[in-house]
């Protein structure tokens, strides 16, 4: 048995359901955050993560917050758009039981399928705000004995040759051994800097990602050569088209590193294809794609077929990560952490919460998110 089948029973949710205030109102406003090196990866690169903060207060003045971190190029959302979505679904929130957050969520969904982010930074303000009302972490809707110590990767994007050995060295000094590598621009240069980052650091292993700039066949090719070389790999993360099922089984079946779908998976429909079809080994879970409550949804699927789980982010800060974390901290399935763009960031716009230790995530206890916006981010 490849990957782990233990999962936490999901209806724990449901025991906490007990009344509670009403949402009073929402707001929603524009962050910028610089990075400290341009992310680039085959569809893109931003220079500045330009999110939502996203903040619930109930009647009692409790508070919680969320987070929205549009990513144009691989879910067509900006963040104008974003925000019109935040406010016109807030419209159907306000004056509703916070505890209905299941409901409230299904009902964002329907009006706003397409719209992921908007959704997502909702349900986490929503959770957060219920979480921290009954003065209980994030985590405990969804079991009763968290893993506390995490350990996450760290990703380079596409940089030259010479940055990229100089971000590896640098993560490697401050405790990382996986990291994870963009490619699907040069390939020959791309499989030449892992090779060699893999030379120097022997203990290092790696999560390749092509963000679905490869055809199958020179996918397999790519990820056949450095298995020859004997470098470790862990994952091989959408190296084709996320509409090209076909592909990705050709491909799954013709490697033997673990194939990951992330951008074929949005939804639990997506899930359930990728699983009927085989054509993944591992599901990579992103709250900004799905949403909380679906990504709920698709761990059950891919718990119930076997299909491993990673989870990750778009570029986010520790707010919308934070959520990524409780989930992380309660279904041990979720084998591989990808949950460090706020280590990519310039600055930390909240305070408390989770913090990181190298590449260890230690977990909170405080209620909700345990977070809060620094002062002049508001
Ligand atoms: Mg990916």
């Amino acid at each position: 048995m490849p990957f782990s089948k233990q999962y936490n029973d999901i209806s724990l949710m449901n025991a906490h359901s007990a009344k509670g205030p009403v949402i009073r109102k929402v707001d929603a406003w524009p962050v910028d955050i610089g990075l400290t090196d341009d992310f680039v990866i085959s569809q893109g690169a931003i220079s500045v993560a330009e999110n939502v903060f996203i903040r619930i207060t109930l009647d009692d003045g409790t508070e919680g917050y969320g987070e929205m971190a549009p990513f144009e190029e691989l879910t067509g959302e900006t963040r104008d758009d974003g925000l019109r979505q935040v406010r016109k679904l807030a419209e159907g929130i306000t004056g509703r039981p916070v505890h209905e957050y299941e409901r409230i969520s299904a009902e964002m969904k329907e009006k706003e399928p397409g719209q992921p982010a908007p959704r997502c930074g909702l349900e986490t303000a929503m959770l957060d705000a219920f979480c921290r009302f009954r003065k209980i972490p994030l985590w405990s809707l969804w079991c009763r004995e968290p893993r506390t110590v995490l350990t996450t990767d760290v990703t380079i994007p596409l940089l030259s040759y010479d940055k990229s050995m100089e971000l590896a060295g640098a993560w490697y000094a401050s405790g990382f051994r996986t990291l994870k590598i963009k490619v699907g621009i040069d390939s020959d240069s791309e499989s030449r800097l892992i090779t060699d980052i893999s030379r120097r650091y022997p203990d290092v292993s790696f999560i390749i990602d092509a963000n679905m700039a490869f055809q199958p066949g020179e996918a397999i090719i790519f990820i056949n050569d450095l298995a020859r070389k004997g470098i470790p790999v862990l994952l091989f993360e959408q190296p084709n088209d996320r509409f090209d099922l076909e592909g990705m089984k050709e491909i799954k079946d013709s490697i033997t590193v673990p194939l990951a779908a992330d951008e074929a998976v949005f939804t639990r429909e997506d899930a359930e294809r990728v699983a009927a079809m085989g054509a993944a080994d591992v599901i990579n879970l992103k709250i900004m794609k799905s949403g909380v409550l679906e990504t709920l949804e698709i761990i059950r699927v891919a718990v119930a077929a076997g299909l491993g789980l990673m989870i990750g982010g778009m570029v986010e800060t520790r707010l919308a990560m934070g959520c990524s974390l409780a989930l992380a901290q309660s279904f041990p399935a979720i084998r591989y952490l990808d949950l460090d763009t706020p280590l990519l960031m310039i600055e930390d716009p909240v305070v408390g919460g989770y913090r990181y230790d190298g590449s260890r995530i230690i977990g909170t206890n405080d209620p909700g998110l345990g977070m809060k916006v620094r002062d002049g981010m508001t």
